[in-house]
């Protein structure tokens, strides 16, 4: 992973070209570019075979103007401070783009998942959620999850948290994490959530620049909640696959990988690496591939000044938060692909887990028509919202998305000023 500059100063680069375009106040500005609130806890963990080992772990909640803090949850050893501050404040903007009543946040525990067992995972879920303590809850700040965590995470969040509240209580508590499982107070279609927002949107870009999705090609980086799922859905529009990659390596086929074939072995083989119908490839081959949409859906910067010149693809659908460096986005500009950019991208995830909180707090189960017809009415309202500010201004959707979100947040300071 190329990593030349701090995360966050990405995003101060992107909301500055948006600010300055749209002439927010300097005020507003100042606040909206630093985080309300950074929880970093240092935690024991009493591993299965007995012996203690510290772990650290980041929640930082960037703003909850217009509703509580939202946001997953990441486990991974490249988790730090600036990395999760970024990610909280995309999550504000995300939120406010597609009009939920939610603010800002991001956590993450800094470990690699991989080189633990389960067991461990679930001592080290639980402990940390012990030292979040009060600072997650359900109407206050609701983690969900985001690389290398899923729904049994959020059921170790869960048990753990309500264990934490008087037995009165613990009813009233389901919504302090989205992402559940079914049985325990999820959503169906959450799963599929944030593939099916990438995909709802590639068919709408599809159908505004009469491009036929019937035969096209796309690449995927990252094979796992999101990338599998993308990738199974554009099947649907009998596209084809011609390139993947996860954190084992990169295939290649000219005829297309079946994306539901994949997803079975790699769910046998810790990974896509080996898979018998397709070529291995390396990194560089892989982002070379000649194809019609490229869909990241795996880590932040890889879209950058080094790596943009050998894009070659007609647009990019940002299933990942943060695949592209403002730099590769210029790259990308000049060659003229289009970008749909991450906090309007993979809106897809928070949108459905918006449905499971309000399904919890008011004791319903929605069937999964009604979950994937309220998200596709969402997530094409917030596209058309970016799509009016990037014509308004004759500029990119990154920054018209941008727009549409400082809006929101600038009359909300406005009409509320600041206290005393
Ligand atoms: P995941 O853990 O389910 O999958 C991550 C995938 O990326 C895996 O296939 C992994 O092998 C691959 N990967 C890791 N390192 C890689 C590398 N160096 N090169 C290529 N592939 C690599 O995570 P996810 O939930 O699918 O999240 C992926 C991205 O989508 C993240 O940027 C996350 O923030 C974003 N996102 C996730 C959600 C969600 O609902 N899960 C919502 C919005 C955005």
């Amino acid at each position: 992973m190329i990593k030349d500059k701090s995360l966050f100063e990405n995003v101060v680069q992107q909301f500055d070209k948006a600010a300055d375009l749209m002439g927010l106040e300097d005020d507003i500005r100042g606040i909206l570019t630093m985080p309300t609130n950074e929880i970093v806890v240092h935690f024991p963990v009493k591993l299965k075979d007995g012996s203690i080992e510290m772990f650290t772990g980041y929640r930082v909640q960037h703003n909850n103007a217009l509703g509580p803090f939202k946001g997953g949850l990441r486990y991974h050893p490249a988790v730090n401070r600036d990395e999760v501050r970024a990610l909280a404040a995309w999550m504000t903007w995300k939120t406010a783009i597609a009009n939920l009543p939610y603010g800002g946040a991001k956590g993450g525990i800094q470990f690699d998942p991989k080189e633990y067992s389960i067991a461990d995972i679930e001592r080290i879920t639980r402990r940390f959620t012990f030292a979040l303590g009060s600072n997650i809850g359900p109407e206050y700040d609701i983690p969900a999850p985001d690389m290398n965590t899923n729904a049994q995470i959020m059921a170790w969040i869960l048990d753990t948290y309500l264990s934490m509240q008087p037995p009165q209580q613990r009813q009233a508590n389901f919504h302090v994490v989205t992402g559940k499982p079914i049985g325990s107070g999820g959503s169906v279609g959450r799963d599929k959530a944030t593939g099916q927002g990438v995909v709802f949107l590639i068919e709408r870009w599809a159908h505004d620049h009469t491009f036929d999705l019937s035969g096209a090609t796309y690449i995927v980086q990252g094979f796992g909640n999101v990338g599998s799922w993308a990738a199974r859905l554009m099947k649907e529009h009998n596209a084809k696959m011609v390139a993947v990659e996860d954190a084992s390596g990169a295939l290649f086929h000219p005829q297309g990988i079946d994306p539901d074939d994949l997803q079975n072995y790699a769910a046998n083989h810790r990974g896509i690496m080996n898979y018998p119908q397709a070529e291995a490839i390396d990194h560089e081959a892989f982002l070379g591939t000649k194809a019609d949409i490229f869909i990241p859906a795996a880590l932040e910067n890889q879209i950058t000044a080094e790596t943009a010149e050998s894009i070659n693809v007609k647009m990019v659908a940002e299933g990942a938060n943060g695949p592209t460096t403002p730099e590769g986005d210029r790259i990308l500009f000049d060659k003229g692909i289009f970008i749909l950019p991450d906090i309007l991208c993979n809106a897809g995830g928070v949108i459905v887990s918006y449905f499971e909180w309000l399904q919890n707090k008011r004791a319903e189960f929605w069937d999964l028509d009604k979950v994937d017809s309220k998200l596709h009415r969402l997530i094409m309202k917030a596209y058309e919202r970016v799509h009016a500010e990037a014509n308004a201004f004759n500029t990119d959707w990154r920054t018209a998305a941008y727009i549409v979100a400082l809006r929101r947040l600038e009359q909300v300071y406005k009409n509320r000023g600041i206290f005393p």
